[in-house]
């Protein structure tokens, strides 16, 4: 009985992330998952790239948040579209949620869509949003296990951020472990080394982002 209704759950979000999909396809958005525990700095990497890049692609942002709209009052005062989903103390996103989030959300105009999801590290993982690419943040503080212990995350994800490296002199972190750990996982993934606070690898995350972009690009003169 209880296996059923899990199934059924599945069944319905994986529906509702195809007309997701569909949207984002007909509107020509490249849309990013950002599955992380909380205090990562997802918000922080979206204002980063907000400041470098929307300017030549504009960019809308979906926040998912328990509660508040901290996160999405951070991204409006730049002056992106940004629409907050508020879980209800829910500790994931659900395709559903975005789906009525983007009806809000002046699709035909954006190239690129942010969907921040609750900070969590586990049953994100396990409910596609109809999203192109799951993009997994891990900052130095949360220490150099992450990949061994949450192994499902980064099987699934396009790129991992680590973030805060402007930390590693003051954290035992065993940045050579966390490598080797997600090289068994997901060999060929990037891993962005980044630190909002200071700039660094800020380049390369917008360089990868463009990337995202124009690899949409490709697929849709094809
Ligand atoms: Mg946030
Ligand atoms: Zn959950």
């Amino acid at each position: 009985m209880e296996i059923k209704i899990v199934k059924r759950i599945m069944e319905a979000n994986e529906e509702h992330a195809q007309v997701v999909r569909e949207r984002l396809r007909q509107a020509n958005v490249v849309a990013l998952n950002l599955i992380s525990a909380p205090g990562s700095g997802k918000t922080s990497l979206i204002e980063c790239a907000i400041r470098e890049l929307s300017n030549e692609l504009p960019i809308g942002v979906i926040e998912g948040d328990p509660d508040t709209t901290r996160d999405a009052e951070r991204v409006a005062r730049l002056g992106v579209p940004v629409v907050q989903i508020n879980t209800e103390g829910g500790c994931h996103l659900e395709a559903t949620m975005v789906l009525r989030a983007l009806e809000e959300m002046p699709l035909d105009g954006l190239r690129l869509l942010f969907i921040e999801n609750v900070g969590n590290l586990v049953c994100p993982v396990v409910f596609d949003l109809g999203e192109t690419h799951r993009v997994a943040v891990v900052s130095i503080a949360e220490g150099h296990d992450k990949p061994a212990k949450y192994p499902a995350l980064f099987r699934t994800t396009q790129v991992t951020v680590l973030n805060k490296v402007d930390l590693m002199p003051y954290m035992d972190f065993d940045e050579s472990q966390f490598i080797a750990d997600m090289r068994k996982l997901n060999p060929e993934m990037p891993i962005l080394r980044v630190s909002c606070r200071t700039g660094e690898g800020i380049a390369e995350w917008v360089g990868w982002l463009r990337g995202a972009v124009n690899a949409a690009n490709t697929v849709v003169v094809r």
